[in-house]
């Protein structure tokens, strides 16, 4: 029987800055690769989501202006996003989407944008200044290295049971100060990374789908040989 992955864009139609909406085409890619039926669809604000629905949940980045309006909307789906966490669904949440699942976001002026604190961190502004530029993590657990481009207000600092995902290794990252880039919270994969995230990192696309699948349909996932030869000479590429 053919496996399925179906992915909820959230806010698809407002978060996408840099080019994030290629996670998408990357994780139909790499889903296809692996002989995996792809289907996605956005649920965007006045939409609920439903928790037992998807496989997959990926949230962009966006400006503070789209942030202050999805804050109120989200608040609708706080309970359904927080129990879809909870019951360590995989979600890839990047920049502003990733601000938001925390409990707040200071906009740059001066604003408060509340998340809906299913994860513990809280994110700061900083005065006239952004993190922009290159971007390299390690991440010790997985042994993988993650390449990509930066370019946030926010400094954020991570609370109770969240890990980063990788150490700095050149760039800003979370804050500049504690070296930490990105969250993982039991299945939630969080970054400031855009470039697309995926389109630079297969590995960890594949991490999601093999977690997706498992969890979907409680057994092993293999994935095809040639694609972790493939991942590795990209990884190579990028170094
Ligand atoms: N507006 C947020 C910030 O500047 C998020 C930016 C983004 O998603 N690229 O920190």
């Amino acid at each position: 029987m053919t496996k399925e992955l179906v992915v909820c864009h959230l806010y698809g139609n407002l978060l996408n800055t840099y080019g994030d909406n290629g996670n998408l085409l990357m994780l139909k890619y790499l889903a296809e690769k692996m002989n995996v039926t792809f289907r996605s669809e956005i649920v965007s604000i006045h939409e609920p989501f439903d928790p037992n629905k998807y496989d997959l949940v990926f949230v962009g980045g966006g400006q503070d202006f789209e942030q202050l309006i999805i804050s109120d909307d989200i608040q609708t789906k706080k309970e359904s996003l927080t129990e879809y966490i909870e019951n360590d669904g995989v979600m890839l949440a990047i920049c502003g989407g990733f601000q938001l699942l925390g409990h707040y976001y200071m906009g740059a002026k001066g604003e408060k944008i509340h998340g809906i604190g299913a994860l513990d961190h809280y994110t700061l502004s900083q005065d006239n200044n952004r993190y922009i530029g290159d971007i390299v993590i390690h991440n010790e657990e997985f042994n993988e290295t993650y390449y990509g481009f930066e370019n946030h207000n926010g400094r954020t600092f991570l609370g109770k049971g969240e890990r980063p995902l990788g150490n700095v290794v050149k760039g800003k990252g979370n804050n500049s100060e504690d070296g930490s880039e990105g969250v993982i919270y039991k299945n939630v994969f969080g970054s400031y990374f855009h470039g697309p995230i995926l389109a630079r990192n297969e590995n960890l696309g594949i991490r999601l789908i093999k977690t997706a699948l498992e969890k979907k349909y409680n057994e092993a996932f293999e994935v095809p040989q040639e694609m972790l030869a493939v991942n590795e000479k990209s990884v190579r590429k990028n170094s």
